[in-house]
């Protein structure tokens, strides 16, 4: 692995920028209208649709497309921080079928994006731990 590539000055990655409503829409185009936890459909009024950061924002997860996924905003709130592998235990302990493959989808390009523009030296090993528990299932 090459030397850190960060650029603080900033070469925003594509979509970063993408108004909310905008980011929701493309998420829910490779997702799926339904939410990736407990797979309730979310393109209704009745649940709010939200996106989702597979690495959360406190543990380093950068505010890209590639890591976002749908999710009701019962479920964004409920899981807090917990990994993505522990907040899936959760929802399968609680009778629900989260989409594992979607959220693997996402970890898989979110370790893709990483490896395109470098940084992200603490959402890189998570990523891989990630994938690691849910390629076991
Ligand atoms: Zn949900």
């Amino acid at each position: 692995m090459g030397p850190d590539r960060h650029d603080p000055s900033g070469s925003a990655p594509p979509a970063t920028n993408l108004p909310r409503r905008e980011r929701l829409r493309l998420v829910l185009e490779c997702d799926g209208a339904a939410c990736v936890w407990c797979r309730r459909p979310i393109e209704t009024d009745l649940v709010r649709a939200t996106t989702e950061h597979v690495v959360p924002r406190i543990k380093g997860g950068p505010s890209w497309l590639e890591n976002e996924v749908a999710a009701c905003a019962r479920c964004n709130r409920e899981r807090g921080h917990r990994t993505p592998a522990d907040w899936i235990d959760e929802c399968q302990r609680r009778g629900w079928q989260p989409d594992v493959d979607a959220v693997v989808r996402a970890l898989r390009s979110l370790q893709a994006a990483i490896a395109e523009r470098g940084g992200q030296r603490r959402a890189r090993p998570y990523v891989a731990t990630q994938l690691r528990r849910l390629d076991r299932r």
